[in-house]
């Protein structure tokens, strides 16, 4: 261990004080007219401001928007709009029908080998296409004594080999918290794999810090992190950094992309995610169709689109920079793959 990070762990041993990304995560943007201002747009008279659900986005994140491009493909995911408040048939606020795979509060098991466990209500941006968005986190988020019980649930299912953790956004607690979550599942034998869903790295990279590094190079399980990027914009040297210094601490890092309309339904922006995302170390995994969350209809493409768009990817990318197309259906133990052929003949 070299001298800086003894001096480091010396430094910051008050459990009480925020840590440094937490005190960027507090100064992030939840004000509209803030926002236009730092991207050097003017106020539309239509900004649709809801209580539930507000603008959230950080700093960092609003960096990588184009100044003066209020069609900026980055500003488009976070930004509220009007068309969030039509009620459209099939739109629903529980599109998954997750409500019925909860046997405690706090944890999904719908898959045979593997449990998602929603940690955290709490995310660092607030994305307009959230499937999660009326999930009611108060219910769901673990108290003291679920958090017993779920370790029971994972240690008496010995066909559970992974762990997820997701929310909300697992990143967005502290490392103590993580520490301790980290702590407890690694002493379950047959859990093999822990994995962290995130989209914490792409809109606020800081909170990969030394702290988190370091537990993720120390596990004795291996880990996996999903990063959840839609475009290559989201991709530049910070990030790049980070995912360089994670893959140093031995984590496996996928990605998966919500197919959204005008931000990344084309073929040249998601090759160039491909390829930008293989660059800076971190592999495609699931492309997916948008869960039909009520408020999110605006963001959808036709399944015929979807299919047309993916033969094109296929055409372009090696096989490796292709992302599996799939498709959340509620009721299925796996992420359903869109039949490529039966749409591309009927
Ligand atoms: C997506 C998901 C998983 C993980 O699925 P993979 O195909 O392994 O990525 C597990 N549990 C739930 C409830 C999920 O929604
Ligand atoms: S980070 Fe994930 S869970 Fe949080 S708002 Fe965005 S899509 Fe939803």
């Amino acid at each position: 261990m070299n001298s800086s990070k003894i001096f480091h762990s010396q430094t910051q041993n008050n459990p009480n004080d925020p840590e440094n990304w937490q005190k960027e995560l507090a100064c992030g943007i939840s004000d509209i007219a803030t926002l236009y201002q730092m991207l050097g747009l003017s106020l539309p008279d239509d900004v649709h401001t809801p209580k539930k659900f507000p603008l959230k986005v950080p700093t960092a994140f609003v960096a990588k928007m184009q100044y003066g491009n209020e069609n900026d493909p980055l500003l488009r995911q976070i930004l509220p709009s009007s068309q969030e408040q039509q009620l459209i048939d099939g739109y629903t606020t529980d599109p998954l029908a997750e409500n019925h795979h909860n046997p405690i509060k706090g944890l999904l098991h719908k898959y045979k080998n593997r449990v998602l466990l929603t940690v955290t209500g709490a995310c660092a941006v607030h994305c307009r296409y959230c499937f999660r968005q009326h999930f009611d986190y108060s219910a769901n988020i673990p108290t003291k004594t679920v958090w017993d019980e779920i370790i029971n649930y994972i240690t008496n299912h010995q066909e559970l080999t992974e762990v997820l953790l997701s929310g909300g956004d697992p990143l967005s607690v502290s490392n103590r918290k993580l520490t301790d979550w980290f702590g407890t599942l690694s002493n379950i034998a047959h859990i093999n794999t822990i994995r962290l869903h995130t989209r914490l790295p792409a809109v606020l990279p800081n909170r990969i810090d030394d702290a988190l590094l370091d537990l993720l190079a120390h596990t004795n399980k291996s880990v996996v992190m999903v990063l959840h990027i839609n475009h290559p914009n989201e991709i530049d040297d910070v990030l790049k950094e980070k995912c360089r210094l994670l893959r140093q601490a031995g984590v496996t890092l996928l990605n998966q992309t919500v197919l959204l309309k005008g931000i990344n339904d084309d073929v040249q922006t998601l090759c160039k995610l491909s390829h930008t995302l293989f660059e800076v170390g971190i592999l495609p995994y699931y492309l997916h169709i948008l869960d039909k969350v009520q408020g999110a209809a605006h963001f959808d493409i036709s399944i015929e689109q979807a299919v047309d768009l993916y033969w094109q990817l296929l055409e372009n990318l090696s096989g490796y920079l292709v992302p599996k197309l799939v498709q959340e259906l509620p009721n299925r133990p796996y992420k359903t793959p869109v039949n490529i052929h039966q749409s591309r003949l009927t």
